[in-house]
């Protein structure tokens, strides 16, 4: 089967929209670098839409009734939203759900050294890079600085066009004959990851009549003492911070046709983002409509804010209580009789790569909405395996909306693979399968994917929200 063409399929009426979509797409992704400036930027969204938060559902006592609109958020790093239905929450919801945590360096608790006169800032990547990409490039500073008396300083150094950037220093071709022998995997290895943040020794002239203080490693003096007068942080400080290290700069659209846009973060914020939108349009919903993003997929969805943790079972029962009669077993019926499309990009075919592929089963830029049954490794482990039911009424939906879609495998039998939330939601006994964007060079520091692509799994995602379940 022939993929089909998302760009010449589009009336000019379409190709407008589209533009447009990718515009917000593309502010979304440079005020929203991190799983918390995502929750930030999207709480500001839906409050506007007219989303209350669930505990003021709850405080208010008045049940929950269809056309309800509410949202949880986790640690402020991972958000759950509804749009209630007319159906009962017993007869399962269409979610989609996405993650916004992306690969990314980590700055480590005792992160901050002098040497040779270069102050440092020690950092642990988060998720699987290519260590080799993220040297000698400008980088951003972004995250939190939490007190001991419980105040958040916010960070985001590196953005504006007068901000300073940070960078990894890679040794010079001129003396790299031994390093270019080396495995990719270690010609960076991971503790030579620690970014670059000051050159300048901090003096402190002596007062008349005492000795001059010397300080003992001043470059690193200096770094600490602008932390303190314009942050307002100490050396300290850094053991109760999340302080993440990515690629600084703006969303850009890509090639003379501006037909894709380059960027960081694509994986997953281009699902996520698609799947708010969409799920921001729908006004009426029969079945209960939910999206959920989520924190830590990248590191196998972990911890309190990954879709691991109890959170969204939690808010479930939150939600069954509201409708009137709380049971278990409606939590149960609830989750089980859901459909879920798990929000997640894909590996776009990539000629120049073209050996890791199996063609007739791969996904391309700009031939829409990518499905995917099998992301994983040896024999499909790992993978969501959807019911052909489930994907003959999931293209029945998509038909009958005109979405263009294709279905793809993570790249040939044996060539590696990876992993998505999907097996998690499986686990209620839910129908789901991964669907979302083909993406060019993912993991990378930039990574492209084709606005047509990104329009359309929008339009994918809308239907499917709208669709009346199994
Ligand atoms: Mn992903
Ligand atoms: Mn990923």
């Amino acid at each position: 089967m022939e993929p089909k063409k998302v760009w010449e399929s589009y009336s000019a009426k379409q190709l407008k929209e589209c533009e447009v979509y990718n515009k917000d797409y593309r502010d979304f992704l440079d005020n929203a670098k991190t799983e918390r400036e995502c929750v930030d930027v999207i709480v500001n969204m839906v409050e506007k839409s007219g989303y209350v938060e669930l505990s003021e559902k709850i405080k208010a006592n008045k049940g929950l009734k269809k056309g309800d609109k509410v949202y949880a958020v986790n640690m402020n790093k991972s958000i759950v939203l509804f749009n209630i239905g007319s159906t009962k929450l017993a007869e399962g919801m269409n979610i989609l759900g996405a993650h916004i945590d992306s690969p990314r360096m980590d700055v480590k608790a005792n992160p901050l050294y002098e040497d040779s006169s270069i102050a440092y800032l020690d950092t642990h990547y988060y998720g699987g890079v290519k260590k080799y990409q993220w040297v000698t490039i400008p980088l951003a500073l972004h995250g939190v600085v939490v007190k001991k008396d419980g105040t958040t300083i916010e960070l985001a150094v590196g953005e504006d066009e007068d901000d300073p950037v940070f960078f990894v220093s890679d040794l010079l071709i001129h003396l790299a004959q031994e390093q270019m022998e080396k495995k990719a995997a270690k010609v960076i290895e991971g503790e030579a990851l620690d970014i670059i943040v000051g050159n300048k020794p901090l003096v402190v002239k002596a007062k008349k009549g005492e000795e001059e203080k010397k300080e003992k490693d001043p470059v690193k003096a200096m770094v600490l003492k602008i932390l303190a007068d314009d942050y307002g942080i100490e050396e300290e400080d850094f053991l109760s911070a999340e302080l993440e290290v990515v690629p600084a700069g703006k969303a850009r659209e890509a090639g003379f046709d501006r037909s894709m846009i380059l960027a960081y973060g694509h994986d997953d914020r281009v699902c996520a983002f698609a799947s708010l939108f969409a799920f921001l349009q729908c006004k009426d919903v029969e079945r209960t409509a939910c999206c959920i993003l989520v924190d830590k997929e990248e590191i196998g969805s972990v911890g309190a804010t990954g879709m691991t943790s109890l959170f969204f079972e939690n808010v479930i029962a939150d939600l069954v209580n509201l409708e009137g009669k709380y049971s278990d077993l409606t939590v149960r019926k609830c989750l089980a009789n859901s459909c879920m499309l798990s929000s997640d990009v894909n590996a776009g075919f990539d000629p120049s790569y073209a050996s890791v592929f199996e063609k007739k089963n791969s996904s391309f830029l700009g031939a829409g909405m990518v499905f995917c049954k099998f992301t994983g490794a040896r024999g499909k482990s790992g993978s969501n395996d959807a019911n052909a039911e489930y994907i003959a009424y999931l293209r029945k939906t998509l038909d009958d909306a005109n979405v263009i879609y294709q279905i793809s495998e993570l790249g040939k039998v044996d060539a590696g693979g990876g992993g998505t939330i999907a097996y998690i939601m499986a686990k209620y006994g839910m129908n789901v399968i991964d669907a979302g964007v083909a993406v060019l060079n993912m993991h990378a520091p930039f990574e492209a994917v084709s606005k047509a692509d990104t329009y359309e799994t929008m339009r994918g995602y809308m239907a499917f929200l709208n669709a009346k379940g199994m």
